[in-house]
């Protein structure tokens, strides 16, 4: 598995592996030149989900797969898709739900240069339906609903 960098035309270099759960295999990856990063996961529905958010593998977008219900939900490729959300602890912004306690501590356990990703998803899942706090029950509904094991 190899991944190019499409700006630099580098080669990336493996930089952090880590098993979310259930035997699902996620890996990152960083550009040497730009310090671009992206994820991978094994999963081939996950594979499909980070292609939806725009992340370019091995220079081109993976072919589109039917997700409606996540790409409807998730803006497409942003830079900031691997990181951690600023103003977490902060004032919510816009109509994005809030985290109970339990779900921040689940949310914890993911690793962190998915959680971005993984906290983005069960965001617009809540905000779609209206839903104003994540709770692990809420996560668990949308995981088996998304197809998300593992996440
Ligand atoms: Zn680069």
């Amino acid at each position: 598995m190899k991944f190019l960098c499409v700006e630099c035309d580098r080669q990336m270099a493996f930089e952090e592996r880590s098993l979310p759960g259930d035997g699902t295999l996620a890996a990152a990856f960083r550009c040497p030149t730009c310090g671009r990063v992206v994820a991978m996961l094994t999963n081939p529905y996950e594979t499909q989900l980070v292609a939806s958010l725009g992340v370019k593998i091995g220079g081109r977008t993976i072919s589109e797969q039917p997700l409606e219900t996540v790409r409807g939900g998730v803006a497409t490729g942003r830079a900031d898709a691997f990181e951690e959300g600023a103003g977490d602890a902060g004032p919510t912004t816009g109509s994005l739900p809030s985290w109970s306690l339990e779900a921040q501590e689940r949310l914890a356990r993911v690793p962190g240069f998915v959680r971005g990703m993984v906290k983005r998803i069960y965001a617009e899942y809540a905000r779609d339906r209206g839903i104003t706090e994540i709770t692990p029950a809420l996560m668990d509904t949308a995981r088996t609903e998304l197809g998300l094991e593992g996440m």
